[in-house]
């Protein structure tokens, strides 16, 4: 298998490309050694995710902790691999537990003719049911590389959160902006609800953060905040 590099967004804290810079896993790891991981891709990312840990200098092994911003293939559909590899289940929002445990995708949206035909066409992927270790709550603190703060940010999914690493300002923005070339919303179509994720994503705008960490694109390190604001504004959300 072909080395991943991982990318360092700050001591302790890598982004893991796993189809080039489109669909991201994140690394977080504790003074003592053990190893979080957040969202794990597509099926057969789990694989790549688990090898990236190589280039840190950790291993498979040294996995504590599973977490993933929501339930979506691209995020899950590699987290069953890895809950086998490491006999570790899920911290997922409460709201998005279910679908985990179920292995079934969140609602969304059937936008228009054109969207149901989406739905259609779209080979649905199958998803295994995964075990959920524990149901995170907005503004809890997760004992992570010394605090990983839950954001929960419903409308995309659910139980769609992100993740601010708060000794570091490095925030695991989740879906509801993506950056895959250039800001944008993620596509209506796959949103449970496209109105309540634009709502909910002026979080993006109040939290304080040093990079920002896409989830689908590479990070912004030069005045995230400021960019993900103007970002805001300019589509009526925020200001
Ligand atoms: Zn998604």
């Amino acid at each position: 298998m072909a080395r991943t590099p991982a990318v360092e967004l700050a001591p302790g804290v890598w982004r893991v490309p796993l189809l080039r810079d489109f669909v991201n896993g994140f690394v977080l790891r504790d003074d003592d050694g053990q190893v979080t991981l957040v969202d794990m891709g597509l099926p057969g990312h789990g694989q790549k995710l688990l090898a990236a840990l190589d280039s840190i200098g950790s291993s498979p092994g040294d996995v504590t902790r599973l977490l993933l911003t929501h339930a979506h293939p691209d995020h899950l559909g590699g987290a069953a691999h890895v809950a086998r590899e490491t006999g570790l289940g899920m911290g997922v929002h409460a709201d998005e537990a279910d679908y985990v445990r179920t292995g079934t995708e969140p609602p969304q949206e059937a936008v228009g003719l054109l969207g149901r035909l989406l739905h259609l066409v779209t080979p649905t992927i199958e998803l295994e049911p995964i075990p959920v270790a524990e149901e995170l709550v907005d503004g809890q603190l997760l004992p992570v590389a010394g605090g990983l703060r839950v954001v929960h940010m419903p409308g995309h999914s659910p139980g769609h959160v992100g993740f601010l690493h708060e000794p570091s300002g490095v925030l695991v923005t989740g879906d509801a902006i993506m950056n895959p070339v250039g800001l944008r919303w993620s596509p209506k179509s796959v949103c449970s609800d496209f109105r309540m994720c634009r709502q909910t994503a002026h979080r993006l705008g109040e939290l304080d953060y040093r990079v920002a960490a896409f989830t689908h694109g590479p990070e912004v390190r030069d005045q995230p905040r400021e960019k993900v604001r103007r970002f805001l504004v300019r589509h009526g959300f925020g200001g």
